[in-house]
């Protein structure tokens, strides 16, 4: 996991240079996204942040991480069935460990990555901008559970 303090620096600071305000809700939305424990939803972050800002709507929470989005500041992990998690620990494309019970995502560190998209180039000859790669299964937890 990428220093977490750094990676809140990083944010804050994108946003002064783009002559954004940093208000203590917003400040408290980005701290949560720069330790992005289990890749909070947006719904996730709402509820962390309210005990601190009772004012804060879910809107609020939609608008601040869709502008860290449009900064790319944070990434956005889609799902088909709905309810996009968030990353602003790592906010570039890497691969994901998706537990399909409790939703649980977690960032693993895949020695073999380079070698992967380097045969992925070698074999199409594709110039590589992006990738997704996600892994669905159990998590330890819920295999105890099971
Ligand atoms: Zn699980
Ligand atoms: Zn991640």
């Amino acid at each position: 996991m990428a220093n977490e303090q750094a990676r809140l620096k990083e944010i804050v600071s994108t946003l002064k240079e783009n002559n954004l305000r940093i208000t203590p809700q917003r400040l408290a939305i980005i701290k949560i996204l720069a330790v992005s424990k289990g890749h909070p939803s947006v719904e996730q972050i709402y509820d962390q942040v309210k005990p601190d800002f009772p004012t804060t709507s879910l809107a609020t929470v939609y608008k601040t991480v869709t502008m860290l989005k449009n900064l790319n500041e944070i990434l956005e992990l889609g799902f088909p069935e709905g309810g996009n998690r968030y990353d602003g620990n790592k906010p570039y494309p890497h691969p994901h460990m998706v537990c399909i019970r409790c939703k649980k995502i977690m960032d693993p560190d895949l020695a073999s990555l380079k070698h992967l998209t380097d045969e992925a180039v070698r074999k199409t000859g594709y110039k590589i901008i992006d990738h997704r790669l996600d892994f669905f299964g159990l998590c330890p937890g819920c295999q105890k559970r099971e």
